[in-house]
């Protein structure tokens, strides 16, 4: 670690353990990180008898397949979050944007702490406790338990491992280093319910999701010439099956799979009219450079962005990128 990072981490730790409360927020449509690294904290102050609230951005919605994890029915309505916190921590938010509806109590925040291993981050915090090598935020905030002298437990324990197996891919990505496989065995320590937890994360989808994603395989597309893969989640195609768009999430994991694709991507139609976007990269192209061009971000091979341009549109500015 670096004495930057291991200054802003001491100054954090100082800052929450001197607050009467502390505000917690992850980012909008919230992945196994953002809610795990957020509830490790929220879960480990309360029982240390802290006072916490923990939330996120509407939709105020939890993905079901993030059921396993802990502390869920201890979150806070957004709309009940403190207006002007004195001390707020936000989680796995590369940008401030990424705070919806609650990025006008981080403005208004005095302290203001950022936890997060987005390459992309913009700092937007009083105090930026960003780790772009850490695999996951889940891997900063075990850090700053430690710092805080805040001991695990059963269920800190599960939503730092499903943190860390979300955004490592099972122990599969780059990201996977030695740090990462000791947090593993020490948290694997606390009793986990492994198979059950991998299981409805990502082992079982509803039947009526895998037809559509039959559907959404069948249109894949291939620009051989380009090395590039892509494939659309329409309103239409989620009302044909019956299904919401938080079950595609894993849809790019699939796509990616294309051997003669060094870039796929998924375009995801939202129902404001807007096209979210996931690109994944398995070779020399940075996406993390592509989402950001367009106003989003994210890390080398995995990243996102929010378009306001049509598909045709969206692909002609990717391809662009390309
Ligand atoms: P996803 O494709 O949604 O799984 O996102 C992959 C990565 O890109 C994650 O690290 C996200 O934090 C980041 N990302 C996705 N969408 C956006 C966005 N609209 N703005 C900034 N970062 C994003
Ligand atoms: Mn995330
Ligand atoms: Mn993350």
């Amino acid at each position: 670690m670096s004495t930057g990072l291991d200054e802003a981490l001491t100054r954090a730790a100082a800052v929450i353990a001197a607050a009467p409360e502390v505000a917690l927020a992850c980012h909008v449509t919230p992945d196994g990180d953002a809610l795990g690294s957020m509830l490790a904290l929220h879960l480990a102050l309360r029982a240390a008898g802290r006072r916490s609230v923990a939330s996120f951005p509407e939709p105020f919605v939890v993905a079901d397949h993030y059921r396993g994890l802990i502390g869920l029915d201890t979150l806070t309505d957004p709309a009940a979050f403190p207006s002007a916190p004195a001390v707020m921590v936000t989680f796995d938010a590369g940008s401030i944007d990424r705070l919806g509806g609650l990025a006008a109590s981080a403005d208004a925040a005095t302290e203001l702490i950022v936890i997060d291993h987005h390459v992309s981050n913009t700092r937007f915090g009083t105090i930026n406790v960003i780790d772009p090598d850490a695999a996951a935020s889940g891997v900063v905030v075990r850090r700053l338990l430690d710092a805080l002298d805040l001991p695990l437990d059963h269920g800190v324990a599960t939503d730092l491992y499903a943190a860390l197996i979300c955004d490592t891919g099972r122990f599969q990505y780059e990201s996977t280093t030695p740090e990462v496989f000791g947090l593993a065995g020490e948290l694997a320590g606390f009793d986990l319910e492994i198979p059950t937890l991998s299981r409805s994360l990502f082992e079982e989808h509803r039947f009526s999701y895998l037809k559509l994603m039959g559907e959404a395989v069948e249109r894949m597309v291939l620009e051989r010439e380009r090395g590039f893969v892509w494939t659309v989640v329409s309103q239409d195609m989620l009302a044909r099956h019956g299904c919401t768009m938080d079950e595609a999430e894993g849809l790019i994991d699939i796509v990616r799979r294309t051997r003669e694709a060094g870039v796929a991507c998924v375009l995801k139609e939202d129902d404001d009219g807007t096209v979210k976007v996931s690109l994944r990269s398995v070779g020399e192209v940075d996406v993390c450079a592509i989402a950001t061009a367009n106003g989003g971000g994210g890390h080398r091979f995995a990243a996102g962005f929010t378009s306001r341009d049509d598909i045709d549109g969206t692909l002609a500015r990717i391809r662009a990128a390309l």
